[in-house]
């Protein structure tokens, strides 16, 4: 018995919280949200069998993101929880039992602590990493009433030796409102023009995505999902820009569907 008990416990008190929040103390009509904010690992899992060198790629996290995130979250003071875990551990975006869920290879990496994982080792990453992530995305999400989620997210400028001409990326399925007024705000600025991909470079699914499908689209409630080119926010300045335009269109697009007569 004390064996399985001890394989099952993942995070320690060493270890930092799974989840990060900012500005709680704000109402604000929007909820940010942010799966791949982090790239800690548990001691537990040592350095995962992973090189250095992959730790700084995008297979570890989104980079930029967060730091893009928090600036968008002070600017509109809005809410904004973060995973401070690497999607190595754990995608937060996948189902559990999804293949990229706990990933064995990822965009050609072997990830040898993700190998033949035992169900309890799968268990101890879900209850350590996985669930308390999105227990306190509905917990804000539920006591906030009607708010707009927001899941930001960043994406490599090239990808199998294709380039990605899109700034921006706005990942849309049920209930596409929010994400198509978005997607017009950005094409009316005139300090333009952006490259803005209407469900490039991805597409968002059942399949492929949970934390959209599971916060927003299971209850209606409007959202975006946004995904914005690592180039552009590798370093301070770009961060801090793209999250001061990108703020200022999320604001516009909330103003212009309040103003439509309703039908
Ligand atoms: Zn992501």
């Amino acid at each position: 018995m004390s064996e399985t008990h001890t394989a099952t416990i993942l995070l320690t008190k060493e270890d930092p919280a799974p989840v990060k929040l900012r500005n709680m103390e704000f109402s604000s009509p929007y909820l940010l949200v942010c799966d791949h904010a982090g790239r800690k690992i548990p001691q537990s899992l040592g350095d995962m069998g992973v090189p250095a060198s992959d730790w700084n790629r995008h297979i570890a996290w989104d980079i930029g993101i967060a730091e893009v995130a928090r600036h968008i979250s002070d600017f509109l003071k809005a809410p904004l929880v973060e995973q401070a875990y690497s999607r190595l551990v754990i995608d937060c975006n996948r189902k559990p039992g999804h293949r990229g869920s706990i990933p064995e290879v990822s965009d050609g990496t072997i990830i040898p602590a993700n190998k033949g994982l035992s169900a309890e080792e799968r268990h101890a990453r879900e209850e350590g990493i996985f669930w308390p992530y999105h227990q306190a995305i509905e917990y804000e999400a539920d006591i906030r009433g009607t708010i707009i989620l927001i899941a930001l997210h960043s994406f490599t400028p090239v990808y199998q030796q294709q380039e990605r001409p899109w700034h921006l990326g706005v990942l849309h399925n049920r209930n596409p409102v929010f994400a198509l007024e978005f997607i017009k705000q950005v094409e009316q600025l005139s300090d333009g023009p952006w490259i803005v991909g209407s469900n490039e470079p991805y597409i968002l699914t059942d399949e492929n995505d949970y934390t959209i499908p599971r916060h927003a689209e299971a209850s209606a409630r409007p959202y975006l999902e946004l995904e914005i080119r690592q180039d552009l926010i590798d370093a301070p300045e770009g961060q801090r820009l793209w999250a001061a335009r990108i703020a200022e269109v999320i604001e516009k697009t909330r103003t212009a569907l309040s103003q439509e007569p309703s039908k």
